[in-house]
């Protein structure tokens, strides 16, 4: 039997170790332009991420919750095969640098020789999120500066600002 892949329903993949602004105008976006849009959170076995699977699971819960036609799901594996579980045809992904570019390029050569049938289709970032990234996000709330929450409010959305402080005044009290 041949499998049909939805061409309607996108699938967005990504670390979210935090959720950003630019992941959520991505998620916007592209829930504009695509009937349905599922938010996947690769879990990489291999990694320490800074914020449980659960707990970003629940951060872009609350971040897509005005927005009827997302969802959002864990997964584990190459990001193909989940898209696939989907029953989606495409991988959304953003793109804000030469940088993003090259990387992205080489993912999507890979993605497309493990599954033709799945198009990997970008989003030029907005503007204003260009220079975002949740690794300058984690260096910004590591540093526990005065005047960091109105700095994070500018990157991240409002409901991750107090979760994010918390990881690291954990992090310092458990150091002294
Ligand atoms: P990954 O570990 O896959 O890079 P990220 O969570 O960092 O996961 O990013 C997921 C996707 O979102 C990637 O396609 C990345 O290029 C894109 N992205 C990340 N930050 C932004 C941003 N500020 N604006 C637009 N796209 C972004």
């Amino acid at each position: 039997m041949v499998e049909t892949l939805d061409a309607r329903h996108a699938v967005y993949v990504g670390s979210f170790d935090p959720p950003t602004l630019g992941h959520r105008d991505i998620i916007s976006r592209g829930a504009r332009l695509f009937e349905r849009v599922t938010v996947g959170i690769g879990i990489n076995p291999d990694k320490t991420p800074l914020f449980t699977s659960d707990e970003r699971l629940s951060l872009l819960g609350d971040i897509v919750a005005p927005l009827q036609n997302v969802d959002v799901a864990c997964f584990e594996g190459l990001a193909v095969d989940f898209v696939r579980k989907c029953g989606a045809s495409v991988m959304l992904r953003g793109m804000r640098t030469l940088t993003d570019i090259e990387a992205e390029f080489t993912l999507t050569l890979a993605n497309r020789s493990l599954a033709p049938d799945i198009e990997t289709v970008f989003l030029m970032a907005s503007e204003q999120y260009t220079s975002v990234s949740s690794t300058l996000i984690k260096q910004i709330a590591s540093m526990g500066r005065d005047g960091s929450i109105e700095q994070l409010g500018e990157f991240v959305p409002s409901t991750v600002i107090e979760p994010l402080l918390a990881k690291y005044r954990d992090e310092r009290s458990n150091a002294t």
